[in-house]
């Protein structure tokens, strides 16, 4: 599977936010974007004005490196989105949100969306009881992810949890801790991505 594997602090300051791409760095006063609050490389600081392409290609660009998507496989989240029923911009970030690494991130499994993609992929998670290793496999309401018995001893993971709740679990999902599991309630809402996105632009520059 095809995956970055540049400097991920380059990215966030490409788009000038905190992409919280790094854990508990993001939260402390070693982040990049507020060390160096400009766009990496010799001409980062100079003065530079967006067509509307470039505008809109920065969107699409922040929200593939939030979720961790590259190019073909956002093209086809963006093509299911397009084919669903609404707005498309707000299906194509909901079903980005439902994937199984989202998810767990945001259950509190992994400190960030590249560690909960690795933990998937290598099998230390239950769907609904079912092995799951597919990063992108979506998630309905009701569903529950949990973790292999095996696995309960990680380091990491115990981590991830202790930092979940310091931050705060999101009010669509319900965390046991004992158990080592945690419930989809609901499946989130637009209002639940509070990241700044103007999902419009992204389809504004695939309707091209
Ligand atoms: Fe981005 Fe986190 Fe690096 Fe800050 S520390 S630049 S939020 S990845």
């Amino acid at each position: 599977m095809a995956r970055y594997t540049g400097s991920l602090c380059k990215l966030c300051r490409r788009e000038k936010l905190k992409l919280f791409l790094k854990g508990d760095r993001c939260f402390s006063d070693k982040c990049s974007v507020d060390r160096r609050p400009y766009p990496p490389g010799q001409h980062g600081q100079a003065r530079t004005k967006f067509s509307p392409f470039g505008t809109q290609l920065r969107e699409k660009q922040k929200v593939k490196r939030i979720y961790g998507v590259l190019e073909r496989q956002f093209r086809r989240f963006f093509a299911d989105a397009a084919r669903r029923k609404g707005i498309t911009g707000e299906s194509l970030l909901l079903s980005l949100e439902r994937r199984l690494d989202n998810m767990v991130y945001r259950m509190g499994f992994a400190r960030t969306r590249g560690e909960a993609r690795q933990l998937v992929s290598h099998g230390h998670f239950r769907v609904n009881d079912h092995r799951a290793t597919v990063p992108a496999m979506l998630l309905n309401a009701g569903d529950v992810v949990s973790l292999r018995k095996g696995s309960r001893q990680l380091k990491l993971i115990e981590e991830s949890l202790n930092a979940i709740e310091r931050r705060g679990v999101p009010a669509w999902i319900e965390l046991d801790r004992k158990e080592f599991k945690a419930t989809l309630k609901a499946l989130p809402a637009r209002e639940d991505i509070t990241m700044p996105i103007q999902e419009q632009m992204i389809v504004e520059l695939y309707s091209k």
